[in-house]
């Protein structure tokens, strides 16, 4: 693998989530490959992201065409399906993506994508619930 390309990331999953995450990343400067299975998705942010292909990241042959081995960084940002989303960690753990983020929906379906080889698991509902509870709580200190 070239793994030339420090800057490279791959997002997987363009849902709400993804899609910000995504364009994010590529504001910051970083090459991103976003895949989604759904050509709905991938027409819609082709304008707005340099890569993005139609694919199921589930099959690891697939990921391997894709030139997904070239990069260090992959983010697996689907969240509903737990089913493709702990396969899709497994495809990238046997390819030896050495970063995977994953996102997970409950504390189970992130010791699941641990054991199959998650890097980092994210909580974004939980985590963006608990950074809203503090920006109330300190804008109700600001007016007191
Ligand atoms: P969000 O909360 O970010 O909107 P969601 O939980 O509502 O996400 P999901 O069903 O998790 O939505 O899907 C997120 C994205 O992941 C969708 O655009 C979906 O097409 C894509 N996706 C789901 N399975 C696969 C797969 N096997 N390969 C590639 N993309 C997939």
């Amino acid at each position: 693998a070239r793994k030339s390309d420090e800057n490279g990331i791959v997002v997987i999953g363009l849902g709400r989530f993804g899609c910000r995450l995504a364009g994010a990343l590529t504001r910051l400067g970083h090459e991103v490959l976003a895949i989604d299975r759904d050509p709905e998705k991938v027409q819609r942010w082709s304008s707005e992201l340099d890569r993005v292909v139609q694919a199921d990241a589930t099959e690891e042959g697939v990921l391997r065409q894709l030139g997904v081995t070239d990069f260090r960084r992959v983010v697996v940002a689907i969240g509903a399906s737990i089913e493709a989303s702990v396969l899709t960690v497994l495809a990238l753990a046997e390819l030896d993506i050495p970063q995977i983020w994953a996102r997970a929906n409950s504390e189970k379906h992130a010791k699941i994508l641990s054991s199959v080889g998650a890097n980092h698991v994210i909580f974004p509902e939980a985590e963006i619930g608990e950074r809203v509870a503090h920006l109330i709580v300190s804008r109700m200190l600001d007016f007191m």
